[in-house]
Order: structure tokens, then sequence, then C-alpha cells
């Protein structure tokens, strides 16, 4: 094989999907552990601990102890090279949330055992059914008093739609956990206590029938497990790879990240079945990450993550090919061939220069205004990426300047956050009004506080009788014309400068809908 293709073949691509509180950042600290990426866990969220997040870098995150942000960290496990995206915690993000999960291969669902399936999970997971993405599940607390883990299986099956396929079972939990019994490698893993923020000696008893174990955890307990091992035998599926792969079957570990156990079981399954880089689909054909041609597409734009350089980054995850540093690409939205000096990699979060980069991997490419999400870099085909959308925003407002003088940066801030996806901006075309709008209602929030760190600009917010909008198109240029002038008052251009039809209600654009036929009203939009 090609070292090109040797290369391809150990790329892993994951996020994490979770509720809120489940326990994604202390799994996100114990993987960079078992990665070697940091010395110590405990240094991804400082949470009032004083110590600096690895993945959070925003004074706002920090202050609400919520991930804002997305970051990319890379690490070695086994014989792999493992990619994980870290996706928004928080509700009101869905929408960049949404765009991280079309540029990994995998997604590790975390539950906490003691409350099992939750609604964040519920919705990210139908998010994750739209692509049929592969999923690994951590029943995550075990240290604590959890439910039955056979009503947990059942709840996700039943809740999630997703066959369960348990590799470890928990022998105990709270102060009676005891660890874990392999059903494929026939073994027991025991836990100890007080290991939390290091890499444990695994200790290991080969076989159920083992006199060791009755030590090791007691008659009670070895009994509780053999019989409930009949019943898993029973009624859960043996794993399948292959249905995993079709997102039809999870493999199910159960650990507790906080004492770090278990999560490096989770780790062998990833790295052993998750995919390698898979194929992506484009306007005129699927683009192979085996394809030697270089390839990649933007799901992500960040403003200004290091202070000191004030710059924004564009994610772009290598869909095919290799990136070299230095190297020449077609930037295929405005047709422009661009030299690609210095683009960064994310080992382990720490923005490191990319000599290269392959298929599964993200690059981070300064962007000094003209990439925007959803934009496909070539080696010189013309074809886009699909599948990034935008979604129509739900709630409204207007921004107002402190200092009317700043107008000029008031704009451009906002055209900015709207390139990133943290916001979208429209203007009236009869005023000189300015809309924000958002998904969620902490997305108002983050933006006038970058805008006052990033742009110097104090804005408020006024309310404003909008309550929905739609991009508009239209075939017919005299119908659009008719449109546009009968319209005028309703209508307004987005950041990118795309019509958008901007209703006071429901009823008026149901109205507006029957009236002009021919024009359609997208509430989702690629870019
Ligand atoms: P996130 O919101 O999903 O990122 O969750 P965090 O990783 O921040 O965890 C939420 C809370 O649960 C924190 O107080 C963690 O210390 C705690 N936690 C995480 N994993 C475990 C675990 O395995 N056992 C226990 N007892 N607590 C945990």
């Amino acid at each position: 094989m090609s070292q090109f293709l040797t290369e391809v073949g150990k790329r892993r691509t994951f996020a994490i999907i979770s509720h809120p509180d489940a326990g994604k950042t202390t799994i996100t600290e114990k993987v960079l552990l078992f990665g070697n990426a940091i010395q110590r866990a405990g240094t991804v969220k400082g949470r009032g601990s004083g110590q600096h997040a690895k993945s959070d870098w925003m004074a706002m995150e920090k202050e609400r102890g919520i991930s804002v942000t997305t970051s990319v960290m890379q690490f070695p496990y086994n014989e792999c090279l493992v990619n994980l995206l870290d996706t928004p915690g928080h509700e009101d993000f869905s929408e960049d949330t949404y765009r991280t999960l079309t540029a990994v291969d995998c997604c590790l669902m975390v539950i906490d055992a003691a409350k099992g399936v939750e609604d964040r999970t519920r919705k990210l997971m139908e998010v994750t059914r739209l692509r049929d993405t592969p999923i690994l599940t951590f029943m995550n607390k075990l240290d604590r008093d959890i439910r039955d883990p056979m009503e947990l299986l059942d709840e996700v099956e039943n809740e999630l739609k997703i066959k369960c396929a348990p590799i470890t079972w928990p022998i105990g939990c709270g102060k009676l956990f005891k660890g874990v019994y392999h059903l494929y490698d026939d073994e027991v893993i025991l836990y100890q206590t007080g290991k939390g923020h290091t890499i444990q000696e695994k200790r290991v008893i080969q076989g159920l029938d083992n006199p060791a174990l009755v030590d090791a955890v007691g008659e009670d307990l070895l009994e509780q497990l053999k019989g409930e091992l009949e019943l898993v035998q029973g009624a859960s599926h043996p794993f399948d790879r292959q249905e995993f792969l079709d997102g039809a079957l999870t493999p199910v570990f159960f650990g507790t990240a906080l004492g770090n156990f278990g999560v490096d079981h989770m780790l062998d399954g990833l790295t052993e079945w998750a995919p390698a880089p898979m194929p992506r689909q484009t306007d005129a054909r699927a683009v192979a990450a085996s394809e030697e041609k270089f390839s990649g597409f933007v799901f992500k734009i960040q403003a200004n993550m290091d202070p000191k350089h004030r710059d924004r980054i564009a994610f772009m995850r290598v869909v095919s090919g290799k990136y070299e540093k230095g190297m020449k690409l077609r930037h295929v939205r405005i047709g422009k061939d661009v030299v690609i000096s210095d683009a960064v990699t994310f080992m382990a979060g720490d923005r490191e220069q990319a000599e290269e980069a392959y298929p599964g991997d993200i690059i981070g490419l300064h962007n000094h205004g003209t990439i925007q999400i959803g934009d496909t870099f070539t080696q010189g085909e013309d074809i886009k990426f699909t599948g990034i959308p935008n979604f129509a925003p739900e709630l409204f407002r207007r921004i107002r300047l402190k200092d009317p003088l700043k107008q000029k940066q008031l704009l451009k801030g906002l055209v900015q956050l709207s390139e990133e996806g943290a916001v979208q901006v429209f203007r009236p075309i009869e005023n000189n009004d300015l809309i924000v709008g958002a998904v969620g209602v902490l997305q108002f929030d983050v933006v006038v506080s970058r805008l006052k760190t990033e742009y110097n600009v104090e804005a408020i917010y006024e309310p404003i009788n909008v309550s929905t909008a739609r991009w508009v198109e239209c075939q017919d240029g005299k119908k659009l014309d008719e449109f546009q002038r009968k319209c005028a008052l309703n209508l307004a251009l987005d950041g990118g400068d795309n019509l958008t039809y901007i209703a006071p209600t429901m009823v008026n654009l149901n109205l507006t809908m029957e009236r002009y036929p021919d024009v359609v009203f997208r509430k989702t939009r690629e870019h």
C-alpha cells in the first residue's frame, strides 16, 4: 500500500454528543491523557479551578462554564491518529454543532448512567441519523448509583432507535463499583478508585470461573454479574461491525470518566471499528478519501481564537488527497487559485503550522474575509461539497449602537460574525435597520460581547416585530421583480447578500407564500 493510503487508513475523526453535564469535557480530558497529548488530565476546562481551558478560549465560556466554540484535537492512539472535534455544548448552538457533525465519520454518545437518555442527546442523535453516522456509546458515572444497566440499554434502543451491543458489562456501581467484564475478551478489568488523573495499570482477571475473581469482587456481585450476563446474552445484540458502520447498532461501554476507567476500552473500540475517512458528496459526484488530488470543505469559522493574533480561522475537513505546505488550491466559490502556506493543525488544542495533512484531518486556514462556511477547496476541479446548511433563525432583535459614529465597524463585525455562523444579520432593503437573527437566545449575548472585545463597538438590542425568515428564490425574473416591488417592506439581504423574506407573523408568511407560488421560500440555505 502507498504511504498515502497508509496514512489515510490511520485516521479516525469523531465528535462527542451528549446532554450537558453527562461528562463530555471530562471524557475529552481522559481521551487526551491516553493520547499522551497532555501530561495530566484536568486542563481542558478550568471551571473555577483556576486552570486554563485548552479547548475553550473565550472568557465568556469560562464564566458560564459552557463550551461556545468548536475546536479540534489530534492525538495518536494505538496505531491510529485520532481527530476529536469538540462540539459546542449549549443547546443554543445547535447550528454550529450540526455543521461540525458533517465533518466527522463517527460519534461517541455519552450518557449519564444515573439519568439515561436526555433531551439534547435525543436531538443530536436525530442529526447523526441523517447521515447514518456510526455511533459508539459510553455509559458514564458508574462510580455513582446508576439505573439498571439493562433498562438503560432498553431506553437507548426504544428512544433512539438503535440496537445496543454491550462490549463491557459493569460489576456493581457507586461505592460497590468493581470494574467491568469484557464480553468478547472474557476478562474482568478491575476498577481502582483515586486514579482519575493517571493512566492506571490494567488489572485483569481472565475468565469468569477464575478463583481470583471471587476475592476481587466478592461472591454476591459475582453471582449478580453471572445472572445479568445470562440476561444480556438473551436480550441484547451481538456486536456486528457492518451494522455499526451502517449506524444501525452501537457498541456500548460502561465506566467512569472522572475515575478514568473505561475510556480506554472505548478508544480501543473506536480505533479498531470506526471507519477510516469516508467519502463526501459534491454537486457532481462523491469524492473518496483515497483520491490523490486534494479536496476539502469549510465547516466552521472562528474569530480571534488567539487574542494575540486577532485573526479568523476557517476549519477545513480534508476529504481527499494530501495537503502540503505551500500548495496551490482552487477556492471554488470565487474561482481563484490561492497558495496556502500557513495552514494550522490542532495537536491537542495547540495550534501548530501544518506541514502536511491527510483525509480526515482538520486544518485551519487564516481567513481575511474571503472564506465562508461551506466553501470547497480543490486542486482545480470545480465541484462543491453539499450538505452544510444554514438554518433560518427563529429569534430576532434590532441592534443599535450606543455611539452612532461606529456604524461601519458594527456592520463589519456583524457580517464577519455571520460568516462564522455565530449569528445571522439582515439588512432590510427599505431602511437602515440592522436585524440580528439567532437560533438560540444565548447567541445574542455572545454577539454583543464579541462586538465589544473584538470590534470595539458597544451595541444594544431592541425588540423587533419579526417572527421568522425565509431565503427566497425565483427562476422567473419578471415574477421576482414583481415580488420584490410588492413585498419590499419585508425584504432584506443577509450577511452574504442573499435575498430574505422577513415575516412579522407566521400568518403573514403563509399568505405571502400562497400569493407568490412561483417564489421558493427556504428554511435552510446551503452555503
Ligand atoms: P459536560 O457538560 O458534558 O462537558 O460534563 P463535564 O465533563 O463538565 O461533567 C459534568 C460534571 O459531572 C462535572 O462535575 C464532572 O466532574 C462530573 N463527572 C463527569 N464524569 C463523572 C463520573 O464518571 N463520575 C462522577 N461522579 N462525576 C462525573
